[in-house]
Formats: structure tokens, C-alpha cells, sequence
């Protein structure tokens, strides 16, 4: 689809957009906003950086912004209208952040209700009238427990990055929330990837079947990402690693290792190599890893060190190259790595540290390109 204006949304919307310099819908933005407009269910299985956000963002605010226009306006506190459930804080800020790029010109309200601050802070931020909630699962129970929020006019609820909410502790929590909310609510999901557990909560939580929708470079690696292959030996990834980063020292560069002993280790070497770092992982401080994150995205530090946790959903404009010190073991964490770079069409470079016990991984991920490829005939 060349243009965003061959889809049926609000002029308000349209314009924001295109002040935004955003003129061209992505594949999943191109294929889920209709269907989303028309109320069905949908399942939207897409890459990292594919635009699944405004894929959302833009029917929900049309159809919330169309009601209100035809006089039906949110009159009480604490009743949204849309709920988007994400897994964690960073994400949350983020998506509630695509959201505000478009709420001024049409006057809705967003409201976030995350995990990782007070809870008083998230009673507040619910107190007033306002449309959208932005909310981790965890907080919003407690907000519905309290009586601080209630869910009986939601017309639309979102789960967003569905593949890292899913544990199984997940289901009953996703039931109560969807229970509290009327029979007639729209539910869709979005992914990065599919999976058995995700198939089968899909199947228990939709209240029809869904639309699915799979872009065709789903699972796959992105064109514009490059991929190099360094052969090492295992315990001398140092030298190649400090020679990587002195080559190209200005690249926004992720480091990704799969413990936190890795990732010490490695901010070791830098330390002593003069390079400077900073770091992303868990059983840190929230405030510190904001902190952290904050000095990378502003381009203080061209370096940031990371576990899986800082490969999920982050969006970072500055990172221009993935360096797998140490490669995962598993497929679905590598794409989740490499997704940080080369996002929207902008290239990338991933640089994989490789030893001899990470050719399987190697092979699966071709094999598994080979298929893609086949599939969409490129
Ligand atoms: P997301 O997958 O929602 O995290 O989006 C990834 C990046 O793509 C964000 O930086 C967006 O601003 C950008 N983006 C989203 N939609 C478009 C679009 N239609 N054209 C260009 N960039 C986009």
C-alpha cells in the first residue's frame, strides 16, 4: 500500500501522520488496521520494528475519537475505552509515547498503569476521565481489586509482545481481565512469534476466531540486515570483540551475552580496554538500567551491554550493529537480538562471535531462512 491516506482513518490521524513524515503503511500496519477498524479479532504475527504499534494505535484512537464525535463521550473516571496490556515498563512507556504523538490533534487521553513505580502513582494516573489504559497485567488486578478501575466499557483490548507474557501463570490473569470487560469486546494479539503456548492461550482467550495475520518477513531476518560470522575459539573471544568495536567506535553497538557472569566479564574488558559501556540486564536497579538506557539513546556512550532482557521490545533509534559475544542457544532469542538493529527499512549490521558448539544454531537459522524464502517465493 503506498499511502496511509488509502485507509479510512480520521483526517486528524491522517495529518499527525504526515506531519510526522510518516507517509507509507508498513506490511502489518497496511494489513491489520482494516480489519481492526471492521471489530474483528485479530492475530498479528510480525518482526520486531515492523510498526506493530501504530498497527493498533491508529484504529483504536479512530474508532474511540468516531464515538465521541457522535456524542458519546467518557464521562466517568477510571473507564477506559481501550486497554493495551504490555509485558513490562519499558515497553509501556514506549507504546504509551507512539500514542501521544497522535493524541494531541485528536484530544483522547492515555493513561499508564505499569509495574516498577508505586502503586499510589498508578491509583493517580487512573483517577480522572480518560480513554486508553497502557497497563502491565500485574498492575492492572490491582487496580481492579482496589476498585480504582473499571473495565465494563472497554470496547478494544491489545496484548502486545503476547509471546513474552505468556507464562502460564498468564492465562487466569488475561480470563479476569477479559471477564471484567463486556461480551462484545474486540481482542487482538501481537507477536514477534508463534508458539504452541501461544496458539493455545490464543484459542481460550478469543472469543471468535481470529484474523490472523503473518507478514511475510515474519520470522525471518530482515533484507536490510547484514549478517558476519567471526569463527572463533571458545574463552578468546576478547581480542576479536575489542578489535570489533575499535574498528567502527562510533556505531551504536548492542553486546549481547546469555549471563550476567558474561556480561561482567565483558564490561571488564572494556573497562580495561578504555572502551567505554553501559549495561542492561536484569537484577539491576530499574532506575539505574533507565539510567543506563537513557545515556545509550542519547548517544553518551556508543556501547551498552545486554542479556535477553534488554532484547525484548526495546526500541532504540541509535543501534546500528548486534555483536553476539556469546550466541543463545535458542532461535527465538536471536531473532529477538538481532531485531534491535536494522529496524523500519533502516540497515543494520549483526556480528556473531561463532565457536564450533553454536554451528547448530547457525544451521537451524539457515535452514529455517531457506524455508521463508521458499515460502514468499524470494
Ligand atoms: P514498532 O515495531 O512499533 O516498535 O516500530 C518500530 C519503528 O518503526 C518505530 O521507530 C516507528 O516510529 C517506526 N515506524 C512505524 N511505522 C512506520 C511507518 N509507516 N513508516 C516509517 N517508520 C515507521
Amino acid at each position: 500500500m503506498p499511502s496511509f491516506s488509502e485507509l479510512p482513518l480520521l483526517p486528524t490521524l491522517l495529518e499527525s501522520l504526515e506531519a510526522q513524515g510518516l507517509t507509507a503503511p508498513t506490511d502489518i500496519q497496511a494489513q491489520t488496521v482494516q480489519p481492526l477498524l471492521d471489530d474483528r479479532s485479530v492475530l498479528g504475527v510480525a518482526e520486531t520494528g515492523s510498526g506493530k504499534t501504530l498497527a493498533y494505535v491508529l484504529p483504536l484512537l479512530h474508532k474511540l475519537k468516531t464515538l465521541e464525535n457522535g456524542g458519546s463521550s467518557v464521562s466517568e473516571p477510571g473507564k477506559p475505552r481501550g486497554l493495551v496490556l504490555v509485558p513490562g515498563r519499558e515497553l509501556g512507556e514506549q507504546v504509551s509515547k507512539v500514542f501521544k504523538t497522535l493524541t494531541h490533534s485528536t484530544r483522547l487521553r492515555v493513561r499508564v498503569a505499569l509495574g516498577g513505580s508505586k502503586k499510589k502513582v498508578a491509583r493517580q494516573s487512573v483517577a480522572g476521565n480518560f480513554e486508553v489504559l497502557v497497563a502491565t497485567p500485574g498492575r492492572l488486578i490491582q487496580l481492579l481489586d482496589g476498585d480504582d478501575l473499571h473495565l465494563d466499557d472497554v470496547r478494544t483490548v491489545i496484548f502486545d509482545e503476547a509471546d513474552q507474557m505468556v507464562d502460564p501463570g498468564f492465562l487466569p490473569v488475561a480470563q479476569r481481565i477479559l471477564g471484567d470487560c463486556p461480551n462484545a469486546v474486540q481482542v487482538a494479539m501481537f507477536s514477534a512469534t508463534l508458539s504452541q503456548r501461544l496458539d493455545a492461550v490464543v484459542s481460550s482467550l478469543f472469543p471468535s476466531n481470529p484474523v490472523r495475520i503473518r507478514t511475510s518477513g515474519s520470522q525471518r531476518l530482515v533484507p536490510t540486515l547484514k549478517t558476519e560470522n567471526v569463527n572463533i575459539i571458545n574463552g578468546q573471544r576478547r581480542e576479536p570483540l575489542i578489535a570489533l568495536l575499535r574498528e567502527q567506535p562510533a556505531v551504536g553497538t548492542m553486546l549481547f551475552m546469555n549471563t550476567r557472569e558474561q556480561l561482567d566479564k565483558v564490561a571488564e574488558w572494556l573497562a580495561e580496554a578504555g572502551i567505554p559501556a553501559t549495561s542492561y540486564r536484569g537484577q539491576m536497579d530499574r532506575l539505574e538500567r533507565r539510567a543506563n538506557l537513557a545515556r545509550f539513546r542519547d548517544g553518551e556512550v556508543a556501547v551498552l551491554l545486554a542479556t535477553d532482557l534488554g532484547g525484548r521490545g526495546l526500541d532504540i533509534e541509535r543501534v546500528g550493529r548486534v555483536i553476539n559475544v556469546h550466541l543463545p542457544q535458542d532461535i527465538d532469542n536471536y531473532l529477538h537480538r538481532v531485531g534491535r538493529t536494522a529496524r523500519a527499512g533502516r540497515s543494520g549490521l549483526v556480528v556473531n562471535l561463532v565457536t564450533q558448539r553454536d554451528q547448530p544454531l547457525l544451521a537451524r537459522l539457515r535452514k529455517r531462512e531457506e524455508k521463508a524464502a521458499r515460502r514468499s517465493g524470494r
